[in-house]
């Protein structure tokens, strides 16, 4: 099973430094030595990454005991909701009013809003707040009577003055570098396919958090890779198809269809919204070789130029990078806007990286760029790519029938060799959105989070009208 943090990296043999030594590490090894030398010391710094984040200071409230409820206080404008002697969670009356989750003001079972926001008055005062075991209970005025009741662990997963939620997502991440070779995130089919969905949940879950995974012992058939492929969700339509499988013939107008050697790079650059996961598998090669896979984990080397070159790091987060796919004269595909988005975007809330999209083969003119950091943004992206090209960063594996990988493509970058013969290849692409409902319904199943519900009335097993997720 895979942990984040000291076991893992002990297991990559490496050293694990505080960010702040690593950083006047760099700057002594930046100036007297070459790029190897340091990049070792960014692999240390970005594996001190993986380590879980520690809590905000003083973010980390008490679980309310019925022998000792918080202390409630209100006036006209908010209710304030105090944790023990040091935090206090503060609610506008409208945002209570708005998110009261009772039958008549939320429906129970299609988990969506019935409750007039509109038709609250903007001045709207509590007549009674009280604390009780099951939570805070608002009683309305009488010209608008009503009563609502939150769990307290819901008011403070959705505490937002001040923000009390720890940001799960980013804890989850487990930066690579090539020396996951020794031991990569596997499944079997057998797992997999089971139908009690464990194995599919420990799948989906080691793409969440390295951001691909193996699966071995899959039949070498198109059939049985499209069933894998649906485990997950619907196979993505697009102009290569749906499930797709060809050989290096040029039946369509891209390198993918040659026997070139493929940079590491992302797919669909060229769309608004380029596909999330992409799975293959290689059928069958005969009369010749090479064609190894080559894997680099974007978020991993995304770390080592934030740390090594911040203002590279900066430029590729701000600019925008067009791109097209054209091969084919019955489609023209540019996202939109046209401008494009950038090589590196993060998250507006919380700042954290959230999706890689780079394939320099694909990039239009570049004609949306401040005629004063031309040079500068080739500089960052010269520098990008000779981290993503180190021999740290490329993990090549030989893949063979039978063994399929499955890549999240807004963080894996993946690419191959050149080769000889004739190779047959099958794989699939599947929406993001597809792939986060369903590791979101598997954590639901098999790591259910604090269950908000407030009465006896709704089976553990039903979703709550107070899951995180509303
Ligand atoms: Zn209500």
């Amino acid at each position: 099973m895979w942990m984040a943090g000291t076991s893992l990296t002990r297991q990559f043999g490496i050293s694990v430094r505080s960010t702040l030594m690593s950083r006047s590490i760099f700057r002594a090894s930046n100036s007297r030595r070459g790029l190897t030398a340091y990049l070792a010391r960014a692999s240390a710094a970005a594996s001190a990454n993986t380590k879980p984040l520690p809590p905000a200071p003083s973010r980390s409230v008490p679980e309310v005991v019925s022998d000792d409820l918080p202390t409630i206080s209100m006036d006209d404008r908010k209710v304030a909701v105090g944790w023990d002697t040091r935090t206090w969670s503060r609610f506008h009356n409208i945002w209570l009013r708005d998110h009261c989750r009772c039958p008549e003001c939320f429906h129970p079972i299609t988990k969506q809003r019935l409750v007039n926001t509109f038709e609250i008055p903007p001045d709207i005062t509590p007549s009674k707040v009280e604390p009780t075991a099951d939570g805070l209970r608002v009683s309305w005025p009488s010209s608008q009577p009503h009563v609502s009741l939150y769990p307290w662990s819901w008011l403070q997963q959705n505490s937002y003055d001040p923000a009390l939620r720890q940001r799960e997502t980013q804890l989850e991440k487990i930066l690579w570098s090539s020396k996951i070779q020794t031991s990569p995130p596997t499944v079997t089919y057998e797992e997999a396919m089971a139908a009690d969905d464990r194995g599919l949940y420990k799948w989906l879950s080691h793409v969440d958090h390295f951001g691909m995974c193996f699966i071995s012992g899959v039949p070498p058939t198109p059939e049985a890779t499209e069933g894998l492929s649906q485990r997950i969700g619907f196979i993505r339509e697009t102009q290569y198809g749906k499930f797709w499988d060809f050989t290096s013939d040029l039946a369509k107008g891209d390198t993918a269809y040659t026997t070139l050697a493929l940079g590491a790079h992302t797919d669909n650059t060229y769309y608004t919204d380029p596909c999330g996961l992409q799975l293959f598998h290689l059928l069958s090669h005969t009369e010749g070789s090479g064609g190894s896979t080559l894997l680099v984990d974007g978020f991993y080397v995304a770390s080592i130029l934030k740390e090594l070159h911040p203002d590279a790091y900066a430029i590729l987060a701000r600019t925008p990078v067009p791109a097209h796919a054209a091969g084919e004269p019955s489609s023209l595909y540019q996202p939109y806007p046209s401008s494009g988005y950038p090589v590196l975007s993060h998250d507006p809330v919380t700042g954290e990286l959230i999706q890689v999209r780079w394939n320099n083969d694909d990039r239009s003119v570049m004609n949306n760029l401040d005629p004063y950091q031309v040079e500068e943004w080739y500089n960052a992206i010269r520098t990008w790519h000779k981290l993503l090209t180190s021999a740290d960063s490329e993990y090549w594996v030989q893949l063979g029938p039978g063994t399929a990988v499955i890549v999240d493509n807004h963080r894996v970058l993946h690419g191959r060799s050149a080769f000889t013969g004739k190779r047959r290849m099958c794989g699939a692409y599947i929406g993001v959105d597809e792939y986060r409902s369903k590791l979101a319904v598997l954590h639901e199943k098999f790591s259910p989070r604090p269950n908000y519900t407030s009465g006896p009335e709704a089976p553990v097993t039903d979703r709550s009208v107070w899951s995180p997720a509303l």
